[in-house]
């Protein structure tokens, strides 16, 4: 069987046991990818997924159902710091890509500027041009067909053609997406290029197993080398009866995202020479401006974002349209009861869109006592203003397309009707406390390095303290990128699995 579930792990002994060349823990954009890499290769793969298969028959837009299934704690995770930031991450095969937007930009070339810099031609514009390529074919990135791309797309391009600014239609990771606009509670089309439905059955295909309903609680560490992990299966109805699952392996990958790998490997008190595992954690913060038009735009009947305006990068800031079905925008508003019954009324009139925020900062995470990941990170007042200044122009291009209104990210500043009334945002938000933000690019916390003096892993993606223990996911990125993650975590992912099966394939890993 090559998909396990909670009932496959019963034994005789109570303990189930596998092996493997290299076991994989997560699903996501850079688990999959190492894995479909190096299954294809010929080595014998292991991915170790805490969540649920959940394939795409099963996908609806019932936020009650979907939320509990596909998201970790139910979409409830919150990074504290000034503002406390909401965040989301994917637990299901799949991960995070499984209920993302599939935007799919590379990493822009005045950040592998920087990466050359710091690390070396390796993670340079000329070496990663291959591995872009590579990801791009696997997950299909291409633009939207016209007919997929919604009212509030066309009203965003307008809106940025009449200011002069530069707008960029979307790159998608998309098979004849039709814009239904349910990517963020899985894609009931298949449409989507997510891992779930392009690297893991590729992965399976070339012979990987795939245990799912395992939460890895620590590696298995014999004689100074990483030899596999340890964790425990959970019954998805109830997520607390546990059985004992243990996977050897030749390496490691551990591909939890930037705040579950950095928890798990602090368990083991690595990463203590350059004392970075856990730093360096970025967030690519993003405000939601909400407008509502005299008219209707269904922005439901479009793909959840069709372009991006590009013109404030230098800048530190993008804007981006982000459409997302009712219960989640629902729930994402600081108004309840019937003040946000009348405000969702008008649904059909929305028009969702964010500015997002290049981090000129880090924050960290740290283990907690049970051993779950404790986010930090606050705004620095540099990206203070650039949200406001962000915000104000975001919502003028709105009432530059004739808005009604537009509500604000602002605590004490919600709604606003005229782009005169823009100007009380310069009074009103001298405190950071009062920006309402959230993200869903999470990066950072194992950093690759040329040394073990300022680095978490080696340019294999190695740790440098643990040999046959290695880190392939958003947690590599060794400055901000600005952009939306995936093609340059799963290009990172890339990278290491080809380094790791030449050496598993010459038995020297
Ligand atoms: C709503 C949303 C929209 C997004 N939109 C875009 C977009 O349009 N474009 C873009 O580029 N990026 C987007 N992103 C971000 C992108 O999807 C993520 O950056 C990327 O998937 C992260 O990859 P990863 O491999 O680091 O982690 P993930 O993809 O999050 O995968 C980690 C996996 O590890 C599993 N796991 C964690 N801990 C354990 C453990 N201890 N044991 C076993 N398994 C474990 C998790 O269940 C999960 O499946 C979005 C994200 C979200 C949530
Ligand atoms: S818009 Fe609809 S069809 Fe297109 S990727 Fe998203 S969920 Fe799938």
């Amino acid at each position: 069987m090559t998909i396990l579930r909670y009932d496959d792990y019963e034994t005789s002994s109570g303990r189930a046991t596998y092996d493997a060349d290299v076991v994989i823990v997560g699903t996501g954009a850079g688990g999959a990818a190492a894995g479909a890499e190096l299954a294809e290769a010929g080595v014998d793969v292991a991915f170790v997924e805490e969540g649920s298969y959940h394939p795409t028959s099963s996908f609806n837009p019932y936020a009650t159902e979907s939320l509990p299934r596909l998201f970790r704690d139910a979409a409830a995770t919150m990074i504290f710091g000034r503002p406390p930031i909401p965040y989301l991450e994917g637990r299901c095969v799949g991960g995070s890509t499984t209920v993302n937007g599939g935007m799919t930009w590379r990493t822009p070339d005045r950040i592998l500027a920087d990466w050359e810099r710091l690390c070396g031609p390796e993670l340079g514009a000329a070496a990663m041009e291959p591995l872009f390529e590579r990801v791009e074919k696997s997950v299909n990135a291409s633009r939207q067909i016209e007919a997929s791309l919604g009212e509030d797309s066309r009203l965003m391009e307008e809106g940025a053609r009449r200011l002069g600014w530069d707008y960029l239609h979307t790159v998608r990771s998309q098979r004849n997406c039709v814009g239904s606009n349910n990517c963020v509670l899985g894609c009931p089309t298949g449409a989507k290029q997510s891992t779930l439905v392009s690297y893991i059955p590729r992965a399976i295909a070339a012979g990987a197993r795939c245990l799912t309903e395992v939460r890895v609680e620590s590696l298995l560490i014999e004689g100074g080398r990483c030899v596999g992990v340890r964790g425990a299966s959970l019954c998805p109805r109830d997520r607390r009866t546990r059985r004992p699952v243990t996977v050897r392996a030749k390496a490691v990958i551990v591909a939890c995202g930037a705040t579950q790998t950095p928890a798990l490997l602090l368990g083991h008190k690595l990463g203590r020479t350059s004392g970075q595992l856990g730093r360096n954690f970025l967030c690519h913060p993003n405000a939601k401006v909400l407008a509502v038009y005299p008219f209707d735009v269904k922005a439901w009947q479009g793909v959840n974002q069709g372009g991006q305006v590009r013109e404030f990068v230098a800048d530190g800031y993008l804007f981006a349209e982000n459409f997302i079905p009712p219960a989640e925008l629902a729930a994402s508003m600081p108004t309840h009861g019937l003040r946000a019954w009348e405000i969702m009324k008008d649904y059909n009139r929305m028009a969702l869109t964010g500015v997002l925020v290049e981090d000129s900062h880090a924050g960290r995470v740290t283990r907690g006592l049970g051993g779950q990941p404790v986010p930090q990170y606050s705004i620095t007042p540099l990206d203070h203003a650039r949200f406001l200044e962000g915000i104000r122009k975001l919502a003028m291009l709105h009432f530059e397309m004739g808005a009604e209104r537009v509500y604000l990210p602002f605590s004490n500043l919600h709604e606003v009707t005229s782009a005169d009334e823009l100007q009380k945002i310069g009074a009103t938000q001298r405190s950071r406390s009062t920006l309402e933000l959230f993200t869903v690019h999470l990066m950072g916390t194992a950093r690759m390095g040329a040394s073990a003096s300022d680095s978490v892993v080696d340019l294999d993606g190695q740790l440098w303290d643990l040999p046959g223990c290695y880190v392939a996911d958003a947690s590599l990125f060794p400055t901000a990128i600005g952009v939306n993650p995936q093609i340059t975590i799963m290009a990172l992912a890339t990278r290491v699995a080809q380094r790791l099966s030449e050496r598993v394939l010459s038995k020297a890993a």
